[in-house]
Order: structure tokens, then sequence, then C-alpha cells
């Protein structure tokens, strides 16, 4: 019987290096040798046992994997396409990515981008992917770069680094909110023009302040979202999509009623395939391959219990892509 190694858990806790069987995969008509994953925030909450992720157990963690269909009894995949998921509830209540060989439904598969190898869709994740949702929510909001200065929060972080690299090769202005000195220089090669101190937009102002940003991608939430609703200029609009400071929203509603301004959520787990296919094209051609692999580092399927704690505590810069062969 083929073992394979997995980061599973068998109960709720922390995930672990495992050694498993195909009697582990579950049900499912295309079975994939995966080659990479890759880390995110919900990874460290997942492998950490930190977040309430997993909604049953065994489940192997990972929210993300891209491979090579290996056996397929779907019309649409056959052995030796390249393949890739993204969220649609892995590692939730769909057995994960961190592993060496894995068994999902044929519906949930994305085939591999044209222009990006394997490693690449995995240095794009999830992160990348929501990073790419944003926007497009700000696109469709009507922002363009003429209408001014672009704010990105976490910005050393997976979803924020690809945020700043795809505004500013669209041509936007972008200012980088970070907490780490260390990474101005890197968030500048990425092609942020100003940076904004994290601490400067995490303390409450007043309810409506100084009309600032165009538009803003937030990925922190809490008191740095209100600020930035309280400083987007009228008509402008925020993309909401992370929680890495907080899930509560201080705001008032003066922002939206008298500023117009327009909070737009994002949620990539079950975005539509549709929506997925026209982000992944756009990622294609809107996210320089250089940047792209100037903000990742591939670290072994090993590390990730240790990686999962360093992301929760804000420690890892950009993208992390998992090797599931080391
Ligand atoms: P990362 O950990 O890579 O990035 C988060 C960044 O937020 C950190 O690098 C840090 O940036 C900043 N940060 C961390 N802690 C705090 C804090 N306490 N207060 C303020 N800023 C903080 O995570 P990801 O990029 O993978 O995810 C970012 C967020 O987006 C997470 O909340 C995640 O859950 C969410 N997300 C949502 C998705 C969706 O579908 N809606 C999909 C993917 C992610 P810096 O050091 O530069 O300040």
């Amino acid at each position: 019987m083929t073992t394979f190694r997995a980061i599973a858990a068998s109960e709720p806790g922390p995930a672990t290096l495992q050694e498993l069987t195909d009697a582990d995969l579950p049900d499912g008509d295309v079975t994939i040798a995966v080659a990479y994953s890759s880390l995110n925030y919900k990874d460290g909450l997942a492998v950490t046992g930190k977040g309430k992720i997993m909604r049953s157990h065994p489940m192997i963690a990972g929210i993300d994997l891209a491979g090579v269909v290996e056996a397929s009894d779907s019309p649409d995949w056959k052995p030796g396409d390249e393949v890739l998921v993204t969220g649609w509830g892995l590692s939730e209540t769909r057995s994960g990515g961190f592993t060496q060989r894995q068994r999902v439904t044929a519906d949930v598969l994305t085939a591999k981008p044209a222009g990006l190898t394997l490693q690449q869709t995995m240095a794009v994740g999830t992160a990348g992917l929501t990073a790419m949702l944003c926007v497009l929510a700000l696109e469709g909001n009507g922002l363009t770069p003429a209408d001014g200065e672009v704010v990105v929060t976490g910005a050393g972080g997976g979803v924020g680094s690809v945020a700043v690299a795809v505004l500013a090769n669209l041509g936007y202005e972008v200012a980088a909110s970070t907490g780490r000195a260390e990474t101005h220089d890197y968030l500048r090669s990425l092609g942020a023009t100003t940076i904004v101190d994290r601490a400067e937009l995490a303390t409450a102002g007043r309810p409506l302040d100084k009309e600032r940003w165009a538009g803003g991608v937030d990925t922190v939430g809490s008191q740095t979202l209100a600020t930035v609703l309280a400083q987007t200029k009228y008509r402008g609009a925020v993309a909401a999509c992370g929680l890495a400071g907080g899930n509560d929203l201080p705001t008032t509603v003066l922002p939206f009623i008298l500023r117009n301004v327009a909070l737009l959520g994002v949620d990539s787990v079950s975005c539509p395939a549709p929506v997925r296919d026209e982000a992944w094209s756009r990622l294609g051609t809107d996210l320089p391959t250089d940047l792209l692999d100037a903000m990742t580092t591939v670290e072994p399927m090993t590390k990730v219990p240790q990686l999962a704690e360093a992301i929760l505590a804000g420690a890892t810069r950009g993208r992390v892509v998992i090797d599931t062969a080391t």
C-alpha cells in the first residue's frame, strides 16, 4: 500500500506530520500527486489548533494545493493535467493540501494558468487570489489610478504583498501600511511609494477624518479598517478581506452616509468559479512574476508546524510556498 506524508490532526488541537495511506483519503473523482501547497493565516489558525478551522477530524491541514492528476473518473481531467485548488473548504470541511497525495471532487479544480509554474501558483495561493479579488472589487466600484492613493494594510503579509505589487503595476499610487520597519525597503521594491506606520491606523481618530485614500485593501480589520474608512475620499471604496488585527469593526455610519464610501466584502473560499477564473487570468497579466518570486520563500512541509506559529505572530514576510516533497 502506498504511504505518504501529510500534516494532519486526528482530533481537535495542533496538526502534526503523519504517515498516511490512500485509505486515509476522502472520496472524490480526481487523485492528485501534490507538489506544493502554501501557508496562509488560516493555516496558522488550523495547524496550531488556535482557531476552530477544521470542522471534523481526522483532517489533513492546508487550504491550498497544486500538483499533477494521477487518476481521474471525471471527463474534465486526465492523468498528467497540472491543477490547483484554493479554498473550497480545504482543511475546513474537506481534506486539505499539506500532503503528498489528495483526492478531490472535480468541481473544485482549476487548471494551472499558462505563464505560471505550479510552484508560482502556490506563491499566489489563496492570499494572492484574495488580493486580486480585492482589486477586482475596487475596480467594480469604479476606482481608477487617476482617483488617487490606495492604502494596503498588513502590507508585509501575503495578501498585502500581492495587493501592493498588483496595484502598483496597474499604475496606482500605493501606500503600504506595516508594523515592521524591516519591510519598508521590501514594500518599496514591490512598488509602494508611501509607508504608513501600522500604529497610525490602529489609533482611533474622528469618525470622519481628513480625506486621504481613493481606495483601500484591508487585511487587518478592527480599528485599522475603521480608520481607513474614516479617511476614505468621497465615493471611494475599501475592500475588506482580513482580521489579522481583530474581527470587530468600531466604526460609525458617517463615512457611508456622508461620503458615500463603499465597504466591499471579499471572500475567496466559496468564490464562484467564473470570478476565480477572471482573477487567475488577471494575476497572469497584472502580477509581475519577478515580484512574485521576490516575495516568495519555499519551505519544507516538515516545517509547517513552526511556520504556523510564525504567521500568527506576524513574523512571515510575503508568501510562503510549502514543498511537499521535503
Ligand atoms: P499574513 O500573516 O501573511 O499577513 C497579515 C499581516 O497583517 C502581517 O504580515 C502583518 O503585516 C499584519 N498584522 C499581523 N498582526 C497584526 C495586528 N495584530 N495588527 C495589525 N496588523 C497585523 O496573513 P495573510 O496575508 O495570509 O492573511 C491576511 C488576512 O487576510 C488574515 O486575517 C486572513 O485570515 C485574511 N484572509 C482572508 C481571505 C478571505 O477569503 N477573505 C483569504 C486570505 C486571507 P505588517 O507586519 O506588514 O504590519
